[in-house]
């Protein structure tokens, strides 16, 4: 484990994306593969000092039916769940326009 940030490399005490991040205030969601060729959903750049992430990761888990885990702004969903996300995270309460898919 180290104390640098996965997005710039900077250290995290001098590292801005978290600041950029909520002062654009968007969702990033990204397939990501991982071991074996497992694909998970990953949903970034959320706000922790505004919201709480293991709520709301519990509550895509139950909606999404998988499992998934969090960490430093980002949750991670098992599976590729790119049809569903952005309906599900409207569902829950964040701005349509402000989520950005990627593919
Ligand atoms: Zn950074």
């Amino acid at each position: 484990m180290t104390d640098n940030c996965p997005k710039c490399g900077l250290p995290k005490d001098i590292c801005v994306c978290k600041t950029i991040a909520r002062e654009e205030q968007k969702i990033e969601v990204r397939i990501s593969t991982r071991r074996f060729g497992k694909e998970v959903t990953v949903v970034d750049g959320l706000d922790d000092q505004d919201l709480d992430i293991r709520d709301l990761e519990s509550k895509l888990k139950s909606k999404l039916a998988c499992g998934g885990t969090s960490k430093d702004g980002t949750i991670e969903l098992q599976g590729n769940h790119m049809r569903r996300i952005k309906d599900v995270l409207v569902s829950l309460g964040f701005e349509e326009d402000l989520i950005e898919v990627k593919n």
